[in-house]
């Protein structure tokens, strides 16, 4: 076995503290990590804190990781010691039911098995990013560009992957009128990328002090979601609105600025239902949708358009010993605009 050492929570009340347990050792087709960076994701935060139910103990968090490849199994091909490398949100996925062969792992007919608070399918404990090395077979592990800052990449492999998807499957470019709701880790990337991919972008915020930086990073328009009378002149102007808010907030106002046919995507998850009005959906014929990360190639596809266009996360570095002040950060959406652990810190 592999000796691993990180931070875990303990139960749903606890701090994150320092917590040793081990890893399988590489299989034939397995790649070890060394974690330089892990971003903190607000799904971290959501599990950690038991709000969306079953979470398992003890705990360790992290599913946006990148580092660099220490051991490869015999039958890796692409990859070999020294290689920078990613691993997301997926370990594990059956690879043969036509959701898997068609790309669309996230949604594995038999259960994906998260990085982390999940079970491999041999019933092993599976334990995140927030740690200094991880073991993962080589169909979820993703090259990275040295071009790249590397910490900056690290928020790529969730936040990134999350907007990133959606925006495609959508069809999201050109003659198209696109909405982000919320800038924190999500937000921003989905901005970025909006902005990137030649839509017309507007930014919902509830943070008046995010209109600079929403601008900065590629908002045509910034919209507070506060102001009534703002949020009304924009009723009806939109083809697609990405939903990344980790709150319960309501929906049926963002419904209300679809045009015909226009969908708003979900990928926040807040711990309470969201009540959606059914005027809001029947009217323009609107959809409602959710998108959950993305597939491993389009994964390397958006890191491989990220090194090409050079788009990174806006990060604030932080060290492994100030978990909870960074996640009070994170609740408060005091965040410019994703937190990344420098696993240096653990050493
Ligand atoms: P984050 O950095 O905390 O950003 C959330 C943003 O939501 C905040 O910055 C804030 O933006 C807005 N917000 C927060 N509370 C709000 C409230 N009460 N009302 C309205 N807006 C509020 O979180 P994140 O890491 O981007 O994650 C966002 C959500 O996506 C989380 O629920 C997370 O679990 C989920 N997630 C889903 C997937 C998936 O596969 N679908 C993957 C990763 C994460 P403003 O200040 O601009 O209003
Ligand atoms: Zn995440």
């Amino acid at each position: 076995m592999i000796q691993s050492k990180g931070y875990a929570a303990q139960n749903p009340k606890s701090s994150l503290t320092p917590f040793t347990f081990e890893r399988r050792d590489p299989g034939p087709k397995d790649v070890v990590v060394e974690i330089a960076y892990c971003g903190i994701c607000h799904s971290d935060i959501h599990q950690v804190r038991d709000e969306w139910g079953g979470s398992m103990y003890p705990m360790v968090p992290g599913h946006e990781i990148v580092g660099k490849v220490t051991a490869v199994g015999a039958e890796v091909s692409k990859f070999k010691v020294g290689d920078l490398a990613g691993v997301g949100v997926t370990v594990e996925t059956c690879m043969q039911c036509e959701n898997c062969r068609a790309g669309a792992e996230p949604y594995c007919l038999k259960g994906m098995v998260g990085t982390y608070n999940a079970k491999t399918y041999e019933g092993e404990m599976t334990y995140g990013g927030y740690a200094n090395n991880i073991v993962a077979p080589e169909h979820y592990v993703y090259r990275i560009s040295p071009k790249l800052e590397l910490a900056a990449v690290a928020p790529l492999l969730c936040a990134g992957i999350t907007t990133w998807s959606p925006l495609r499957h959508w069809g999201v470019g050109p003659g198209k009128k696109v909405g982000i709701v919320g800038l924190g880790g999500l937000g921003h990337m989905g901005l970025k990328f909006a902005h990137s991919l030649g839509a017309e972008t507007a930014l919902f915020t509830t943070s008046e002090s995010k209109a600079a930086d929403a601008k900065r990073l590629g908002a045509d328009e910034v919209v507070i979601s506060k102001d009534a009378g703002a949020m009304k002149s924009h009723a009806g102007k939109f083809d697609f609105i990405l939903d990344c808010v980790s709150a319960p907030h309501d929906l049926n106002e963002y419904m209300s600025l679809l045009r015909l046919d226009g969908t708003l995507c979900q990928v926040g998850l807040p711990d309470k239902p969201l009540p959606v009005w059914a005027f809001s959906l029947v009217t323009n014929r609107r959809s409602l949708s959710g998108s959950m990360i993305g597939g491993m190639n389009e994964t390397q596809e958006m890191l491989d358009y990220c090194a090409e266009e050079g788009i990174v996360s806006d990060i604030e570095m932080t060290s492994i010993d100030k978990l909870d002040e960074t996640y009070e950060r994170v609740l408060k959406g005091d965040v410019k605009y994703r937190f990344v652990i420098d696993l240096g810190t653990l050493r």
